[in-house]
């Protein structure tokens, strides 16, 4: 965590609905025993979107962020003004060795990650938020969706 004072990034009008988005994206995602169901959603600085992905779209080892930054990456699309959006926290480390999305997001350039929940500590401590603030980049959190969010990874997490 950052000691500097707290800067309460902007929200922006279609931040909430974009994020729904991607929790929805969520439900389309291949149920795995080793690793969440999250979705993701690329906008640029208007709100029009420019990518979505969902975990395990493009193979069982994919993130959702993951697959949403490929497809933009082939269209070779400035991110810097973009905003990503993602149901979970973006991850700081992978168990499979593959590069964390924190890594892909920052070298995309993006400088805006919204989210509705954070990665609970199941498979690995995430401390991407931190990481991910300390280098500039603006992190929203839009709790009101995280039950939405937690619902596709019942499985992994109980509850209802
Ligand atoms: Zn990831």
């Amino acid at each position: 965590m950052s000691s500097d004072p707290a800067i309460p990034p902007a929200f922006l009008p279609w931040d909430r609905s974009l994020l729904e988005q991607a929790v929805a994206l969520a439900a389309r995602c291949a149920p795995s025993q080793t690793a969440y169901s999250v979705g993701s959603v690329i906008a640029d600085a208007g709100g029009t979107v420019l990518a979505t992905g969902f975990s395990r779209e493009l193979g069982p080892a994919w993130h959702a962020e993951e697959v949403a930054l490929a497809k933009v990456r082939r269209a070779g699309l400035d991110l810097r003004a973009a905003t990503i959006y993602a149901s979970m926290e973006p991850c700081g480390l992978r168990l499979s060795g593959r590069k964390p999305c924190a890594d892909h997001i920052l070298e995309a350039g993006i400088r805006r990650v919204v989210l509705a929940l954070r990665e609970p500590p199941k498979f690995v401590e995430n401390e991407a938020i931190g990481r991910l603030q300390r280098l500039g980049v603006a992190i929203l959190e839009i709790p009101e969706l995280a039950e939405a969010a937690r619902r596709p990874n019942r499985h992994l997490l109980g509850g209802g």
